[in-house]
């Protein structure tokens, strides 16, 4: 059964909920290494600012390529305006890392201008199946017409199923991969790594901070895929959520969803409702300051289906 949108959508509302806006944060792009910018560190996570998403960009001789595109197309303009406060290249590409709306739906910004919109096979089937009417649903989980104005489908031109290499010139460090084991966070869950500069753009296989959103995870493809980035050579991990992360917030990330997957499965059966049971997990897992709410959402939507 699909509840992807529905679910996702209350859940980064739920995650909204707890969210904080206390501490200052990063204005614009944030230099990650030569020719890598990227938001990090994202305080804001209201609908209207794509639920703290990152998205960033990569620079190379021939243009410019996007990773991931926020939730509408003012966000997406909102990431157009700061791109274009660091260069003024063609985009030649954009990538987004999965099929969840707060990564995706501001891609038409970038098309518009002649970008090659470039995804994972599974994530381009999600859209054309399920893109229309998340679209139309999006508005009742806290973003008004006014904020949506303007967003439209668009699905990608350039797909992949494992591995896909776009190169941005003709030097070594102008190289992006596009990596996807299994399915992870959400079936077409995919890592953009670039080998020279040992960067790494995780999408939501990793959130740093924020509780994540568990309801289409598969655990055990999870688990692996981050194993997968544990052994990879890469300095600066950007995580779809959170400040900018190191292979300590990776195992962090290991730890909490293997924790959280046994104890739910050990728990769930005898809870007396979502309300007790998340709190009881909140307990058993590892601190994280943001989207608190997420804890119960995902135990509803994962492991409490009958009770949901
Ligand atoms: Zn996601």
């Amino acid at each position: 059964m699909r509840r992807s949108i529905l679910s996702t959508a209350l859940a980064l509302v739920l995650a909204l909920a707890l969210a904080t806006a206390a501490q200052a944060q990063p204005k614009g792009l944030t230099k990650i290494a030569e020719n890598v910018y990227s938001y990090v560190g994202v305080k804001d996570a209201s609908p209207k600012h794509s639920y703290a998403a990152n998205a960033g960009i990569v620079i190379g001789t021939d243009g410019v390529l996007v990773i991931d595109t926020l939730a509408t197309a003012k966000e997406g303009k909102r990431l157009l305006k700061d791109i274009r406060a660091v260069t003024k290249k063609p985009i030649k590409y954009v990538v987004t890392t999965h099929e969840h709306f707060d990564h995706a739906l501001g891609s038409s910004v970038f098309t518009d201008l002649g970008a090659t919109l470039v995804a994972h096979e599974l994530n381009r089937a999600y859209l054309a199946k399920n893109g229309e009417s998340m679209l139309k649903k999006i508005q009742a989980f806290g973003l008004s017409p006014q904020d949506i104005a303007g967003t439209r489908i668009v699905l990608p031109s350039l797909t992949f199923t494992e591995r896909l290499t776009i190169r941005l010139g003709s030097q070594d460090n102008e190289v992006v991969e596009l990596i996807h084991l299994t399915s992870s966070h959400s079936p077409g869950s995919t890592l953009v790594y670039l080998p020279r500069q040992k960067v790494l753009f995780a999408g939501d296989v990793l959130f740093t901070d924020f509780h994540p959103f568990m309801g289409e995870g598969d655990v055990p493809g999870w688990v692996k895929t981050l194993d997968f980035i544990d052994g990879l050579d890469a300095t600066a991990i950007i995580p779809g959520h959170g400040p900018l992360s190191t292979k300590k917030d990776v195992a962090d990330m290991r730890e909490y969803i293997q924790l959280f997957d046994a104890k739910a499965k050990e728990l769930a059966p005898t809870a007396k409702d979502p309300a007790s049971l998340a709190a009881e997990m909140k307990k058993l897992l590892p601190a994280r300051s943001l989207g608190e709410g997420m804890i119960q959402y995902n135990l509803m939507i994962k492991y409490l289906p009958a009770k949901k």
